[in-house]
């Protein structure tokens, strides 16, 4: 099956009992057993429920993979994976990751002896200097939030397989319309559900997806045991969502296309990045890996004031200042004092995010209200 159609039919079937197209809320916490031990898989909805169920059997096909399971959070997903680890392990993570996911693991997982790594990802070798019979996970993030660098796959799965290791890609940017991680060597793909997947910025949920028979038996034995679940109708919110995955992805993927070659014909813009661009570092690579470059992008102004960028997002109309992403409106925010605050200035500037940079979450609006919204804000 296609894409497209896999978003619409895969994991789902019509209800047993009324022929309900549409998979039902079961906002149900228990299920009547016939006898002891007599029952139709489900026992208690931690453990599992049918709305659920239908999500991550969706979200699975989706990535090509063959098991999903579904969580409270991004980060409760991330969670999981890290309570696969014990104490003396060691993480190697690329060092451009999403706040959230550099917090968890250095704030809540150190304090358990898990060792972490952070090192840049543009080759293999980075990663080969860290590794050691410890090694038990590589992170991978890519693209990378906000400067878009793209991190290389295979080259990655390749190493992780020298250490004996297990390889996640956090694919929340790029989602599986654009690239399936699975397929080029990593064993555990991760999302938050919260961003493109969802879609319509109304939920908050996290994913993962595995092929691999031990860690997927892992994987539902800690999201069992830890509880973070979400709610039948957040799965039901989702599903609905993602019937429409390939469709809001194309739009995005041709609105970031138009914006990011608006912006750099813009005499008060400096520097845009997004990976469709051949001069962008990661653009061979992305063309290999992904299908299409997404509606995230980032730019920095002319004399890179920060008071500009200020004006910027305060001008703006049709553009909501706002965290998150991926929803069908298109969000503005500035990096420096929203999503990354909490990183020092001379690591920040190290890696790009300078004072006048500004990312956009690129909706599926008409690109010339976008545009048009744009001019009159950097005019
Ligand atoms: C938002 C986000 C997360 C965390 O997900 P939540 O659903 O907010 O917990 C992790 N990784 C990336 C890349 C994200 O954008």
């Amino acid at each position: 099956m296609k894409f497209g159609t896999k978003a619409i039919h895969a994991g789902i079937e019509a209800d047993e009992s009324t022929g309900a197209i549409m998979t039902p809320i079961y906002q149900t916490s228990t299920y009547v057993q016939e006898g002891i031990g007599v029952h139709k898989g489900f026992e208690y909805s931690r453990t599992k429920n049918p709305t659920r169920s239908a999500l991550e059997n969706n979200i699975a096909a989706l990535e090509n993979g063959a098991f999903g399971a579904c969580f409270g959070s991004g980060l409760a997903a991330i969670d999981c994976i890290l309570k696969m680890l014990n104490p003396g392990d060691e993480v190697i993570s690329t060092n451009d990751l999403y706040g959230g996911t550099f917090r968890l693991f250095t704030t809540i997982f150190e304090k358990y002896n898990i060792k972490f790594h952070f090192v840049g990802m543009s080759g293999a070798d980075a990663v080969r200097a860290k590794a050691n019979d410890n090694t038990k996970l590589i992170w991978v993030e890519t693209p990378t939030n906000p400067m878009m660098n793209i991190v290389d796959i295979k080259a990655m799965a390749d190493v992780t397989k020298e250490c004996g290791a297990m390889m996640c890609v956090d694919n929340t940017f790029a989602t599986p319309y654009l690239q399936n991680p699975l397929d080029l060597g990593a064993d555990l793909v991760m999302h938050s559900v919260t961003k493109y997947l969802g879609g319509h910025s109304d939920v908050v949920m996290g994913a993962l997806i595995t092929s691999d028979e031990a860690i997927a038996k892992e994987m539902y034995r800690i999201q069992n045991s830890s509880g973070a679940i979400p709610a039948p109708m957040d799965c039901f919110l989702v599903l609905r969502g993602i019937k429409t995955l390939h469709l809001r992805m194309q739009r995005h993927c041709e609105n970031g296309e138009k914006l990011a070659s608006f912006l750099r014909e813009h005499p008060k813009v400096e520097n845009v990045y997004w990976p469709g661009f051949e001069d962008h570092p990661g653009n061979d690579i992305a063309k290999e890996q992904m299908r299409g470059f997404g509606g995230m992008l980032s730019f920095s102004l002319v004399g890179n004031r920060k008071e500009d960028a200020f004006e910027v997002v305060k001008k703006v109309k049709v553009f909501a200042l706002a965290e998150s992403l991926g929803g069908v409106e298109s969000l503005i925010g500035h990096p420096v004092t929203m999503t990354h605050a909490s990183i020092p200035k001379e690591e920040r500037e190290r890696n790009g995010i300078v004072d006048s940079l500004i990312r956009l979450s690129v909706g599926v609006e008409d690109a010339e209200d976008l545009i048009n919204d744009l001019k009159q804000a950097l005019a």
